[in-house]
């Protein structure tokens, strides 16, 4: 039974996403009634027979037919259930993002190969060496959160010596991961399935703008890694390029649809149909004009979560550098809309797209037992506070004076 021993191997690194107790799981047969009510709400062609029951709240959660867990939150479990009520694409609720983003890459996964995007080795350099760099450590487990088709795990499979488990709300795009011989765990984002402190590794390329709320990962993966783990995120939208101009933003509004054909990939699949535009449009929730990531607030939310951020790096697609080598060009749909936005297309700090790594430290305690605040906490806070700690260690062009800008005598 290789299956079901996979996910008896797999049970120990998993948690309760309610109450995320350790070691409380265990595995026993699904009741009928209970069955019928999960395959329908997860349209599956076959009946869940067995279910995860958790020992310190009694929560159950499916296993699907072929041996895939799904620890998912209560509001993804209702977001399954109200699948088939219409996305609000004006005012968008959790469950819309949740629903959009489910529809979306269930979809990927059947009409468009995802293996081709952002797996090349460019990318794969990129993420490794910002690893590599960040910590010593090469053994623990790596979970890739919104895994798609696998392609972070691949990345990192000889990087790290430990367990690899790929989680995603899709599970046509979990079967695809579980076929290239990675676990799989369907789950939310803002709720992890693992114990705290039990992770070496958490990765989550291209995620953070598809969430409700992306500060509510930051905190999980903290909660969930162990001390000296990093959280690396990539490929979110630097929310500084994101402010497109007027003339840039005309054109938007006037060409839309030139502009979805110059933008390469999925978009393109989904051309003609109103409502699967609406489902792409809402599960890029931070990634449209006018949004993606402030830096100075991504900083801000991956430090409040108590990471230490290790690098945040703009960078574009093809760029492989983390510290060193050429900065690559714009892509030529960049390159016009920052031209049209009044901006430099090739200076670092206007590029597409955002790379974070960030390290668990060991918690620092505040308070001394003479109730003064620890030195190390006090370090911590004036690091937080400092002026001129931008984050952004790569900048080293001088940034052009603008328009505003109050020039200080020395
Ligand atoms: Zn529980």
């Amino acid at each position: 039974m290789p299956k079901s021993q996979s996910l008896h191997d797999l049970l120990p690194h998993l948690a309760c996403s309610e109450c995320q107790q350790p070691q409380r799981l265990s595995i026993e047969s699904a009741p009928t009634d209970q069955a019928e009510e999960w395959q329908t709400l997860l349209r599956e062609q076959a009946r869940p027979e067995h279910q995860i029951i958790c020992g310190s709240c009694d929560r159950t959660y499916p296993i699907t037919a072929d041996g895939i867990p799904i620890l998912w939150s209560r509001v993804l479990e209702q977001t399954f259930d109200s699948l088939d009520n219409d996305v609000n694409g004006v005012d968008p609720t959790e469950q819309d993002v949740k629903a959009a983003n489910i529809q979306v890459y269930d979809q990927i996964s059947d009409a468009y190969d995802t293996e081709g995007v952002h797996a090349d080795e460019v990318t794969r350099s990129r993420l490794v060496n910002a690893y590599c760099e960040a910590t010593n450590s090469r053994v623990g487990t790596h979970v890739d959160v919104g895994c798609g088709a696998g392609n972070v795990l691949q990345f990192f499979a000889d990087v790290i010596d430990g367990p690899k488990i790929g989680m995603d709300v899709s599970l046509s795009g979990l079967r695809a991961v579980r076929r290239k011989g990675f676990q799989t765990v369907l789950g939310d984002a803002e709720k992890l399935p693992f114990p705290e402190g039990s992770l070496g590794l958490v990765t989550a390329s291209s995620v953070l703008h598809h969430l409700f709320r992306p500060d509510r990962l930051m905190q999980q993966a903290h909660h969930a890694l162990s001390t000296g783990g990093v959280f690396l995120t990539d490929f979110d939208p630097n929310g500084r390029a994101a402010q497109w101009g007027w003339l840039a933003l005309q054109l938007y509004a006037l060409r839309r649809p030139v502009y979805q054909m110059l933008s390469l990939g999925r978009r393109r699949v989904f051309h003609g149909s109103e409502q699967v535009q609406t489902w792409n449009a809402v599960a890029e929730f931070h990634n449209k004009p006018g949004e993606g990531f402030d830096i100075g607030e991504l900083q801000a939310a991956i430090m409040t979560a108590g990471f230490e951020l290790h690098r945040l790096f703009p960078h574009n697609c093809r760029d492989a550098s983390v510290n060193r080598g050429s900065f690559v060009k714009p892509s030529p749909r960049h390159l016009l809309v920052q031209a049209l936005s009044g901006r430099n297309p090739f200076s670092r700090h206007n590029s597409d797209t955002l790379l974070t790594v960030s390290v668990k430290p060991a918690a620092v305690p505040v308070m001394q037992p003479d109730g003064q605040i620890s030195p190390a906490a006090k370090r911590q806070i004036q690091e937080l506070f400092a002026e001129g700690r931008s984050g952004l260690q790569e900048l080293t062009e001088p940034r052009e004076p603008q328009d505003g800008d109050v020039v200080r005598a020395a």
